[in-house]
């Protein structure tokens, strides 16, 4: 028997823990009476190499996300990307929005009235509208980016009147929990306001999309709601920086 090269062991890895994620994502869904189609399944690519998520793809993954501009730009040209959507996930700084208005499918790390500006503004000179996610800090940490759970409707409200940027949802990572009741009460509270915010009905605002739920926390934040989830560790194996 010929032993398999790194590659190749690689190469069936991702697929089997592609398959194994699908199967978990399809009994999560279940058990809150969905199915595997009314959820979002992203690959988060980020220092991952392009010959993996090219066979990511191959397996039938049709949503990517990084977090870094740069490296979202520098790696797209060598991505088969024919039928995937690519998501911008990691904070976004006002100096790079020019770059990756356009680049992307949407944007779901808008954490700032500052930011929904810039890419409002950088948007309409190009003529496009850019889809977007409000990302909430649901556990109020420091550590963390996004808007408090407090002022979120009056930003949104405030992003709807904008031009340029459709806000379609929210996003969140919860703070590390040891406890899944402490977690599901933080993925509960953002189901919360998700389906509160688009009960109001804003003008410019789709609420129908959650985006919660990573390697270590997806089937939870299915069961509490979510309908995107962004898994990346558990496809491609520990991120080497
Ligand atoms: C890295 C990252 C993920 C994926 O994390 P894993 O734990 O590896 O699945 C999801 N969302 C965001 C915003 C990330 O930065």
């Amino acid at each position: 028997m010929t032993e398999k090269s790194w590659d190749e062991q690689k190469f069936e890895d991702i697929a089997y823990n592609l398959s194994a994620i699908r199967e978990n994502i399809e009994k999560a869904a279940q058990a809150d009476g969905r199915s595997f189609s009314d959820i979002d399944f992203m690959a988060v690519t980020k220092t991952v190499d392009e010959r993996f998520i090219n066979h990511a793809i191959a397996c039938g993954v049709n949503l990517i996300g990084e977090n870094k501009v740069q490296e979202m730009l520098r790696k797209k040209p060598n991505l088969h990307l024919d039928g995937v959507r690519k998501n911008l996930i990691g904070h976004l700084q006002s100096n790079k929005a020019s770059q990756i208005v356009g680049e992307v499918d949407m944007i779901e790390s808008v954490d700032s009235l500052k930011i929904a500006k810039e890419i409002s503004k950088q948007s309409v000179k190009k003529g496009i509208v850019t889809k977007a996610l409000i990302e909430v800090n649901i556990g109020r940490e420091e550590s963390k980016t996004g808007i408090m759970p407090e002022e979120t409707e009056e930003i949104v409200a405030q992003i709807a009147e904008l031009p340029g940027i459709h806000v379609e949802g929210l996003m969140t990572i919860p703070p590390i929990c040891t406890e899944n009741r402490a977690l599901c009460k933080f993925f509960e509270n953002i189901y919360n306001m998700y389906v509160d915010i688009g009960s109001k009905k804003l003008d410019n605002v789709d609420m129908r999309i959650l985006s919660m739920g990573m390697s270590g926390d997806y089937e939870t934040a299915i069961r509490c709601g979510s309908n995107h989830v962004r898994i990346g560790s558990k496809i491609f194996g520990p991120r080497i920086y």
